[in-house]
């Protein structure tokens, strides 16, 4: 797709806006006395507003993910991002999106709240991707296509050659939710959006970084819709605590943590395999595993009792009699793996 028919996808709304302009977009040096943004000037660490560029943070995270800034958003959550793509590329009641199926529910959320259509495309066997029917799906009104790979639920990670065969073929903005990224042996297709206009690379804080409760999400994406992005969001929608608390904690690294976790997710999936109650693992390159077992709402409740929670994804299309196990500690994992053992 051309980088100039990007302007095409955009709402005739949002293509007229003129963005809300902050104290701190109109004065921007450091020092000064601030009588500009109705703030309380008695200082506490969090009397005066956060940046709403985020520069400081961005400058941290563009040499980690080999990207300029002008190609890094941020989100509150990747699911703000989310949300963005639709009120961004999506007129109500006209436009549509298409997505997997089963996938992340809040692209259908988001959808639903945008009162934006959605085409969902059933994965293929064994979960693969169904590229034909994704792009057979797609008319003149469809703005965007949601992928996630890793999935979830169901795991799986989709060939870098297949994403971007549909980024190429697909006529509007492509999503690539790369929330497990770091936990999967398929590399991540952030470098891609140097090359390909319409794709958007989501990545999160909330994974293997371990910063759930902050609230940090990534898109990547090329700069014109980096820009779009940050002309719609709030204007301050990362808080002061969040933008010094992810900084600090990004500086820790994770590499011991996500290798344990891998580690553990493949003793894990061996381990269940061997129980009685469980009829097939299916292989994971995320944080957990799809497991089918003899009867899901039975096995959820029964685990419950002994207070460990999983999600019960036994009404999910493609995914009846599965849960999704979450990987944990390894002494977590015992315990739950000792519980389904009593089934
Ligand atoms: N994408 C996927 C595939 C997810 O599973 C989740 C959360 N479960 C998210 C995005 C949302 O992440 P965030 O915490 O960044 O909003």
């Amino acid at each position: 797709m051309k980088a100039h028919s990007i302007a095409s996808l955009v709402r005739p709304c949002i293509a007229r806006l003129t963005p809300y302009s902050t104290a701190r977009d109109d004065y921007q040096g450091e020092l000064g006395v601030f009588l500009d943004a109705n703030e309380s000037p008695y200082e506490n660490g969090y009397n005066r507003y956060p940046d709403p560029h985020q520069a400081a943070l961005k400058a941290l995270i563009s040499p980690m993910k080999g990207l300029p800034v002008e190609n890094i958003f941020l989100g509150n959550g990747s699911d703000e991002a989310i949300d963005l793509v639709f009120r961004v590329f999506c007129e109500p009641r006209v436009d549509n999106v298409v997505a997997i199926a089963p996938s992340y529910g809040m692209y259908t959320v988001a959808a639903a709240i945008n009162d934006v259509a959605v085409r969902e495309v059933p994965l293929g066997p064994e979960f693969s991707l169904p590229k034909a029917e994704l792009l057979a799906a797609a008319d003149a009104h469809t703005k965007a296509l949601f992928l996630c790979s890793p999935n979830n639920p169901t795991g799986n990670a989709f060939a870098r050659e297949d994403l971007l065969e549909l980024v190429e073929a697909f006529e509007g903005i492509v999503v690539v939710d790369e929330a497990y990224i770091d936990f999967s042996s398929v590399p991540s297709l952030a470098a891609e959006v140097r090359r390909y206009p319409n794709l958007i690379v989501l990545q999160t804080m909330s994974k293997a970084r371990g910063m759930a409760g902050l609230r940090l999400g990534l898109a990547l994406a090329d700069a014109p819709i980096v820009r779009l992005m940050s002309m719609v969001k709030y204007p301050y929608n990362i808080n002061e605590a969040a933008q010094r608390l992810v900084a600090d904690l990004l500086r820790q690294p994770i590499d011991d943590q996500v290798a344990c976790i891998v580690q553990q997710r493949g003793v894990v999936a061996k381990r269940l395999r061997a129980l009685p109650v469980v009829e097939r693992v299916y292989p994971s390159d995320a944080n957990f595993l799809l497991v089918k077992v003899r009867d899901a709402d039975a096995a959820y409740e029964h685990l419950v009792r002994r207070g460990i929670i999983v999600r019960n994804r036994n009404r999910v299309l493609q995914c009846a009699g599965c849960l999704r196990i979450t990987i944990g500690l390894p002494q977590e994992n015992e315990k739950m793996l000792q519980s389904l053992a009593e089934l």
